[in-house]
Order: structure tokens, then sequence, then C-alpha cells
């Protein structure tokens, strides 16, 4: 079955074309700068990336451009629009309606569209996506996969928070939690590269990518994570503070007299190590170019970020009452050993053992661990287009 995955952003469109029997993407890219001026990335797999300049005013557009060129005579990989079976679509909240994925129908459509309200910025993108895809290809199955819905197994003692109750009846202000799909992707995986029964584990993921998040997953469901309302909650991340004291925004909005939004704008894209470091860099090899060359607002932010990992990692091993495995994935984990040793540094008392032949590997599935080490660490290249095909397939074979 080939099926076009979709992540819809207000002024991007990512997408794979994703043949699930190889489980391979077979096409890739971008539409960007959707509303802004216009460039489409396309690359068939195994050849060369193509970036063209094209106007993009809106989404519609987009996806019509995708279209044509996954079927594009000189480098398309399919011959019609026929042999896409199903649209897969990364809906960003969920709320509490939805704690699996779904064949999108009207009703579900009405139902993300009340979850706009907890995901102002993403999930109206999430939505254009798919009536998009619903216009240029009726018939076609729409399946929608929620970063939330992950999260859904969560007790209430982790998703309640000590605010009035009349907040949570009201509005439904919880913890939610984000990155769902990867947190379910890695930790199944980990479970078969560890050799552990999904049924009986205690795996904590770390999903560390310009969004960085935590959770803990018991017996293969999610019982914490680290993201909250918004992936605003949390560690120290890229461009966002994580946790602060919320007394800081009226401090903030008084002092340099700044509106609710413009201290909000500073949370979300401008702290985070960009904000530790001056502004210099959220990207994690420019931090570690620079704290090798001796800056240290670089180590400084390196290490922040590590030690606000590590908290969380502690707290969920109390929270599971042990762990097996510590994952590492997503851009910074996969890729960035400095930053893993700093954070299994805080675990040696658990009898974590880094294997220092293997401790630099990048970008691919590795144990990190030597075999005598009390806790296995790995890492699990997180895949979240693929788990949106597989979610669609399962799905779609059930119509
Ligand atoms: P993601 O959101 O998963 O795409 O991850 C993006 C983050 O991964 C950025 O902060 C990048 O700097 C970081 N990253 C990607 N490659 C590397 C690398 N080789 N070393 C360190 N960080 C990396």
């Amino acid at each position: 079955m080939k099926i076009l995955v979709i992540n819809c952003g207000s002024s991007s469109l990512k997408y794979q074309l994703i043949d699930s029997n190889t489980e391979e993407a077979l096409a890739s890219g971008i539409c960007d700068r959707i509303g802004i001026d216009g460039e489409l990335k396309y690359q068939p797999a195994g050849c060369e990336k193509n970036v063209t300049k094209v106007a993009i005013p809106n989404h519609e557009v987009a996806v019509k451009l995708l279209l044509e060129a996954l079927t594009n005579e000189k480098n398309g990989v399919i011959k019609s629009l026929d042999e896409i079976q199903a649209v897969g679509h990364r809906v960003v909240h969920g709320g509490e309606k939805f704690s699996s994925s779904v064949i999108i129908d009207e009703e579900v459509l009405t139902q993300i569209e009340e979850c706009v309200e907890l995901a102002p910025i993403h999930n109206p993108s999430n939505i254009v996506g798919i009536k998009v895809i619903q216009n240029i290809m009726p018939g076609v199955p729409n399946v929608g996969v929620f970063d939330t819905a992950f999260h859904q197994t969560m007790p209430k003692k982790a998703y309640m928070y000590g605010l009035p109750l009349k907040y949570y009846d009201k509005y439904k202000i919880r913890r939610y939690g984000f990155h769902g799909t990867s947190h379910s992707f890695v930790s199944k995986r980990a479970c078969e590269f560890c050799g552990l029964d999904p049924k009986n584990s205690k795996i904590i993921v770390c999903h560390l990518g310009g969004g960085a998040s935590i959770s803990a997953v018991l017996n293969g469901e999610s019982i914490d994570t680290s993201m909250g309302l918004t992936p605003l909650e949390g560690m120290v991340m890229g461009t966002r503070c994580g946790n602060i004291d919320a007394t800081i925004v009226e401090f903030l909005m008084s002092k340099e007299n700044m509106t609710i939004e413009q201290v909000m704008d500073i949370l979300n894209k401008k702290s985070g190590v960009l904000g530790i470091t001056n502004g210099f860099s959220s990207d994690f090899r420019d931090l570690n170019d620079a704290a090798e060359a001796g800056d240290e607002l670089a180590d400084l932010a390196m290490e922040a970020f590590s030690y606000s990992a590590a908290k969380y990692i502690g707290g969920y091993i109390m929270s599971m009452h042990g762990v097996d495995a510590i994952v590492f994935t997503a851009g910074i984990g996969e890729n960035d050993h400095i930053v893993r040793d700093k954070i299994t540094s805080y675990f040696d008392y658990l009898g974590v053992e880094i294997n220092p032949e293997v401790s630099k590997s990048r970008g691919k599935e590795v144990m990190l661990s030597t075999p005598d080490s009390k806790v296995k660490v790995c890492v699990i290249p997180t895949n979240e287009e693929l788990a949106i095909a597989r979610e669609t397939v399962i799905l779609v074979n059930n119509i």
C-alpha cells in the first residue's frame, strides 16, 4: 500500500510517500514558505534533492505541487494518483477526545476543530491540510494521528495541574504531552532492540530535538511526560524555556513594559539554549563547536539542557519504581554524544555504564551501555512518518 504522510504547519507542509510493504519512503520533501513566496523540495529515494522556487500562495497549491512532483514523468515515483491508497495526517492536539488514531470523517473533523483552542498555532494548519486533501483527492481515506494520543494513558495524578479544579472542568486545562507518535514508536522499538517484554518493561524515552520531551513508558503505556497543555512545559529546549516560575511572566511584563504576546513570544522562541547563549544559537552543532572553542555560555546552555533532562529521567525512575532502558532519539538524542554523556553521567549511581567504543555513534540504532550496565542505554532513531503510515495502514485495512 502506498501511503502519503502529511505534516502541515502554518507556512510549511512536509510530506513522504511510504510503501507500507517495504516501509521505505519512495519520496519525501517539503513545501516551504507557503503564503510568503514558496519553495518546493522534492527528493525521490536514492536521488538528489530537487529544490524549486515556485509561488505557493496557499496549502492547496502546495498539495497540488507535491502531487505533481510525485507523478512527474521525469523523476516521479508513481504513475498516477490512484496509486496513493490513503493519506496519514499528523495532528498536533487531540485533547481528551482522541486516545488513538482515527479515520477522519466530518464528525472527527469537527472534534479536531474543537481542539483548536488548545493548540491555536498548530491545529488550524493541520485542519487546512486535511481539507485540502479531501478536496483534491476525494474518496481517498484520511487518517489523523495525534501527537497527544499516546499520552492519554497518563493517570490523573500525573496530568492534573495544581490549579483550581474549575479550570480543568471548564477548559480542560491539564497536561497532555506531545511527540506521542515518536515516544510510542521509539519505546516499542526499544523493547525489541533490548529484548524486553513490552508488557513488562520500564522505558524512559528522551526525545531531544528542536522541541524536547521525556516520557515514562510503563508496560507499553505512557504514564508521564514532560510537555504539558502546550509544548512549552518541560525541560530546557532549543528556543523554549521549559519550566519556569509563572511569576516571571508578570515580572517581565511590568519591568520591560511588554504585552503578554511579547512575553509568550520570548518564552517560546527566544529562550532555551538560544536564550542562555544570549541569542547565539539553538543548534547543538553550533553549541558543541563553540563550547569546544572555550565559549562558556555554550557550555552552560548544554549543561542546563542536560541537567533539566536528567531531573525528569530521575523523577520518572521514581514514578516507575525502576527503569530497564533509557532511550535517546531525535536530532540531538541521535547525534550529540556530548549531551548524551552529560545526561547519562548523572546515572552512574544506578550502575549505568557507557561503552566508550560506541558512545560517539551518530544517527543510528546502537546500544550505548556495556553488557554489564545495570540499566540499558540506547539510541533508537525516531521515524514519525513511518509510525503515521503504519497507523494509517491498520485503520484503512479495517474499514
Ligand atoms: P529535530 O527537531 O529532531 O530535527 O532535531 C533538531 C536538533 O538536532 C537541532 O538542535 C540540531 O542542532 C540537532 N542536531 C542535528 N544533528 C546534530 C549533530 N550532528 N550534532 C548535534 N546536534 C545535532
